[in-house]
């Protein structure tokens, strides 16, 4: 795979730096990294040092975010920040132990492929990072999305922009054949086309290809790409050279299906999912809270800086959407669980080389992601289900209310507000500047 392998990488120069840099007299010294609660759960002096290595996946983010948080703050080199800390002995991190230890469990128990999870609160924090690997981090291991970045990448702006709502219609069909093999392109999951139309919210739930693409064709390739830009900090570098020496038609794939050139991790998929259940405000996950000296001074302090993404009528809107899926009709139906809570989306790619699932619940979100080693290959809305229902309850809590989001009867043919003629009736919710009109093509 072409994407990033840094993790050995780090630890190899932190390794080097060990035998290299230190003098006899530091030789015991220890840089400790805490838990939320105080309680320590790996060492630094030089190496990361960890006695169970179930905390690999969260310690190695933890360890590269402390360094590159020294490098910004100080102005050093990543060899010159990584000295710093290791002669420093305390780094408070976000770590739950108990929910590290319980995602664990559920994870270790079904996955049988490379694998990793993240669990955020919906500030930002992470709680809880595994990887199945004890060399290879996969809770920081960038891949494509698939389609977990279609309410990223075409629906939440699409809504944003007003050019969609809950029951916008578009056809189902190719939206050009390739030329050398006379192919129809995209693909849907199943191989087939309705050839009908289908609204947003059924597109959602079953993830249709070819309606999200033609949705992002009227939304435009660089206006999404602006949006998750400004909005996430995402990396669509290697697109923009595509766009710019062919055209916008070239990244269509990459930017409604998720064949992202940078690559997403489950750490990054959490921390934007997470606007679906708070209210449109985007956190950049983080695991370090706090690094001091051993005299106790603070060098660090990690303060809540938010993003208002999407409206709160829109993150509404999208969490209902996002309910569809994970119901026993959608694509999410593995991580159904009754009276609960779940808005999710899965993802795959092609040949199955990516298989995710990214939910939120109202106090957190988790991003599960499995390559294809897998026999049982569409494990991950399972394991996202056995995970959440490990730590807490899925039934608890409440996402914030919208006033300003009316549920509405719409036409299932017209995807417009139910008229006196219409067969075939629907539910969905809609902001009130974004209604659609009274359906007058039913005779
Ligand atoms: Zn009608």
């Amino acid at each position: 795979m072409y994407l990033k392998k840094y993790t050995s990488f780090l630890l190899a120069a932190l390794i080097l730096i060990c035998f290299s840099g230190c003098g006899q007299e530091k030789k015991d010294k220890k840089l400790y990294f805490v838990d939320s609660e105080g309680n320590p759960f790996a060492q630094y002096d030089g190496e990361i040092g960890l006695s169970d290595m179930s905390y690999f996946g969260f310690a190695d983010i933890a360890l590269k975010e402390a360094v590159s948080i020294i490098q910004r703050q100080k102005g050093l080199s990543e060899t010159e920040a990584a000295r710093f800390l290791k002669n420093n002995v305390y780094v408070e991190t976000t770590l739950q132990k108990d929910v590290e230890e319980k995602a664990n469990i559920s994870f270790k128990n079904v996955i049988g492929s490379n694998s990793g999870f993240a669990i955020t609160d919906l500030k930002g924090a992470v709680l809880a990072a595994g990887s199945s690997s004890e060399t290879e981090n996969y809770a920081n291991y960038p891949t494509y999305a698939g389609s977990t970045i279609k309410p990223l990448s075409v629906y939440a702006p699409g809504m944003k922009k007003g050019i969609l709502n809950w029951s916008s219609m578009q056809k189902d069909e190719p939206i050009k054949y390739i030329e050398e093999t006379n192919s129809p392109w995209p693909t849907n999951a199943d191989g087939k086309y309705s050839e009908k139309n289908i609204s947003v919210s059924d597109a959602i739930a079953n993830s249709t290809n070819t309606v999200a693409v033609k949705w992002l064709k009227e939304i435009g390739v660089r206006n999404s790409i602006n949006f998750l830009e400004d909005n996430f900090g995402m990396d669509f570098s290697l697109e923009k050279e595509i766009i710019k020496e062919t055209s916008q038609e070239e990244v269509l794939g990459n930017v409604a299906l998720g064949y992202l050139k940078s690559g997403v991790t489950v750490q990054d998929m959490a921390g934007y999912y997470a606007v679906f259940a708070n209210g449109g405000n985007y956190y950049e996950p983080y695991t370090i809270s706090r690094i001091m000296t051993e005299n106790g001074n603070v060098v660090y302090e990690h303060t809540d800086k938010s993003k208002t993404v999407i409206s709160s009528e829109t993150s509404y809107i999208m969490n209902k959407l996002l309910q569809r899926v994970v119901s026993p009709l959608g694509t999410g139906k593995d991580a159904y669980i009754e009276g609960g809570k779940i808005a999710g989306k899965t993802g795959t790619t092609d040949g199955n080389s990516d298989n995710w699932f990214v939910g939120v619940c109202p106090s957190y979100s988790c991003a599960v992601w499995h390559d294809n080693g897998a026999s049982d290959t569409n494990r991950s809305p399972k394991v996202f289900k056995d995970i959440m229902t490990n730590f807490v309850d899925i039934s608890a809590g409440e996402y914030p209310v919208c006033d300003s989001v009316n549920m509405e009867i719409y036409c299932g043919d017209s995807g417009k507000i139910i008229g006196e003629n219409c067969e075939l009736s629907e539910m969905g919710y809609f902001s009130k500047e974004n209604t659609p009109e009274k359906c007058s093509s039913c005779k």
